[in-house]
């Protein structure tokens, strides 16, 4: 009995170290590191890449970037403050660089940090088409999807889970976090999103872009111009990751007016395509 006791007391330490409300939908999810171990990390290795990588500055895509990130960002912000979640973004210091690479690809680490590579460009094609993929690289990001694409059991070895543990200084922990954010030298090896994972970011970004006063549907277009691409003989890294379908593509097109009607609830009347 008091064995039992103990172990439910245990287990109800490890639930509430371990779940948090996605502030979007509203579900419980499994956040398994708290962000307060996950943010440095990100932060450092954000700061790592960049060292390590050609960064665009002062070009008029660069600038692009900055701005419709901004945007992003300030809808986030404005849209949680207003779903009662003032606050959740504290620890954010969000980042925005282009990078020069032929890769087709686009990221948002923990925090806010994000990079577009200059390869992805010719698909988003223009600012609204940027803007979709942005919002939904941001919403993977608001979500924690990265942290729940590491594998639990892999972070119970280590400890992770009690939240007790330095993990910004353990090895092991870093290969971990790499693999899920694809940040390890060998892309080959992230791990994809899972398909809910995907929808759930689809849907947050499109509400995102049509905040940030981009027109919702663009994003259907470019995920039509990322198919065309999936098609070719080498498909684009970031396809690997996220598939286009037809199904992801009915999906934005359903969305795509309660996403204009959310935009007009924040004063939203005219949406740039
Ligand atoms: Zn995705």
């Amino acid at each position: 009995m008091k064995f039992s006791k103990s172990i439910s007391i245990l287990l109800l330490g490890i639930l509430v170290v371990a779940c948090s409300t996605n502030p979007f939908t509203g579900k419980q999810t499994l956040a398994l590191v708290p962000n307060s171990q996950i943010l440095p990390m990100a932060f450092q290795q954000y700061k790592e890449f960049l060292s390590e990588n050609k960064v665009v500055k002062n070009s008029a895509d660069a600038q692009m970037v900055r701005s419709v990130g901004q945007k992003i960002a300030s809808a986030a912000e404005r849209y949680l403050t207003a779903n009662g979640y003032a606050g959740y973004l504290t620890d954010y210091r969000w980042e925005y660089n282009l990078v020069e690479s032929k890769d087709v690809n686009a990221w948002c680490m923990p925090g806010g940090k994000i990079v577009v590579y200059t390869g992805i460009l010719p698909i988003t094609k223009n600012e609204a088409g940027l803007a979709a993929v942005m919002g939904h690289e941001v919403a993977h990001a608001l979500a924690n999807h990265g942290q729940q694409r590491m594998s639990a059991g892999q972070l119970q070895q280590l400890g992770a889970v009690a939240g007790n543990v330095a993990l910004a200084n353990n090895a092991e922990y870093q290969q971990i976090f790499n693999t899920a954010y694809g940040m390890g030298s060998n892309v080959g090896i992230m791990l994809p999103f899972s398909r809910s994972h995907e929808t759930e970011a689809d849907h947050i970004g499109l509400i995102l872009m049509a905040i940030a006063g981009y027109e919702p549907s663009v994003a259907a277009e470019l995920w039509q111009r990322m198919q065309a691409q999936e098609n070719g003989n080498t498909p684009p890294e970031f396809l690997s990751t996220h598939p286009s379908s037809s199904t992801r593509i009915q999906n934005i097109q359903a969305w795509a007016p309660g996403a204009r009607a959310e935009a007009k609830k924040f004063g939203v009347t005219s949406f740039k395509r």
